[in-house]
């Protein structure tokens, strides 16, 4: 065996997405000790930069030391408790692990089912927190990575607020590329990952939890059911200060790449890094739309940093995904649950949302299927 050099492949896919050069240097740096004071005062400004994207001023928020999953688990098992009632919206893949995490919670799941391809139906929502009079959560995916759908998070959150119930947010695909406006929707439990539109590998999962929500937490009837991600103990390690506990060691050089990818955010600033990933999802769709494809969602509900792109008839979805990344090394996705075969995810995400990307992938599946770009 030899040291495993990985080949050069273009990420357009649903995640991870490409890291730049910066990011994985910070990655190479000497790992430190993880209570070296100079290493906290680099967990605080992380913090910092977290709040930024999240457009937070929530105390409680920091990165989950495990990739986006964990963020979700750490939102449920921390705030259901068994026996609870809780609302999940289910219009794709990751709808259906939110309401896993209730289920084995112990909590009663009531689901709001809405057709893959298509966003979380408020109306449809409203009647069944009507009729769960004392839900304790409304729990939906904000930006359905395995549909391309955005959902309208203001709304939902407005609905929770309306009945009582906490929002729990799931922002995994959203956070960076699109406004996740945390403060302003009062969303009180949001969760993302690194490896998505924040442009760091995958591994830590940002989380931010509001004043409401840690008052949920600290007044639980029963223990947190997880150790590892009880915030009750998180908490002590990352909002301790001088009086900082050990809780588990931290993946060090992974905050070195997630603090560096989140300066880059900063530095390009939020909305501008909104407005590339719309420009660079327009210039997508028209050079899609040149070599006779088309997008699965309606035009006022797409993200623009995960295109659902439809498999044309008789094409061999499979096929070309390989011949991707083989002949052009460009990784992109294939459909998940019931729209496996029937469409392709090209990711445009963080650092992979350029022009060029956009460019070079309309080129090589113009080249698959034998439709030169007009
Ligand atoms: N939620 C959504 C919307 C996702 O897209 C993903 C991953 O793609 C996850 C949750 C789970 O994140 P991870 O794969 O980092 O555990």
């Amino acid at each position: 065996m030899q040291s495993f050099i990985p080949p050069d492949v273009l990420l357009l896919g649903p995640g991870p997405s490409p890291v730049p050069p910066n990011v994985l240097a910070a990655l190479a740096r000497p790992t430190i000790g993880h209570l070296d004071p100079r290493f906290v005062g680099m967990m605080d400004e992380l913090k910092d930069l977290l709040r930024y994207a999240f457009e937070t001023d929530n105390a409680l928020t920091l990165p989950v030391s495990a990739p986006g999953s964990a963020g979700m688990e750490t939102a449920f098992v921390n705030l259901v408790e068994p026996g609870d009632t809780v609302v999940v919206c289910r219009n794709g893949v990751f709808g259906g692990r939110m309401r896993e995490n209730v289920v084995r919670a112990g909590a009663n799941a009531v689901v709001v089912d809405d057709a893959f391809g298509t966003p979380v139906d408020p109306n449809k929502v409203e009647a069944a927190l009507k009729a769960n009079p004392g839900a304790k959560a409304l729990a939906f995916v904000h930006a359905e990575t395995s549909t391309g759908v955005e959902s309208d998070a203001e709304e939902l959150c407005r609905l929770a607020r309306e009945y009582g119930a906490l929002a729990i947010v799931d922002a995994v695909t959203s956070l960076g590329g699109i406004p996740v406006r945390v403060d302003a929707w009062g969303a009180d439990a949001v969760y993302s990952g690194s490896q998505k539109c924040l442009s760091a590998p995958p591994g830590l999962s940002p989380v931010t939890f509001s004043e409401r929500a840690v008052e949920v937490i600290k007044s639980r009837r029963t223990p947190v059911q997880s150790w590892f991600l009880d915030l009750g103990l998180v908490m002590g390690y990352w909002q301790g200060g001088a009086a900082r506990a050990y809780h588990h060691t931290a993946p060090i050089n992974m905050l070195y790449a997630l603090h560096e990818a989140l300066l880059g955010l900063k530095e390009e600033g939020l909305e501008a890094a909104f407005a590339r990933h719309r420009a660079n999802h327009e210039r997508l769709r028209d050079g899609l739309a040149a070599i006779g494809l088309d997008l699965l969602v309606a035009e006022n509900v797409r993200l623009p940093q995960l295109n659902a792109v439809r498999v044309p008839e008789g094409v061999d979805e499979a096929a070309v995904r390989r011949r991707l990344l083989q002949d052009f090394s460009i990784e992109i996705g294939a459909g998940l649950g019931e729209l496996a075969g029937r469409i392709w995810r090209i990711g445009l995400m963080g650092a992979g949302s350029t022009p060029q990307n956009v460019d070079r992938v309309v080129g090589a599946l113009g080249e698959c299927l034998g439709r030169k770009v007009a």
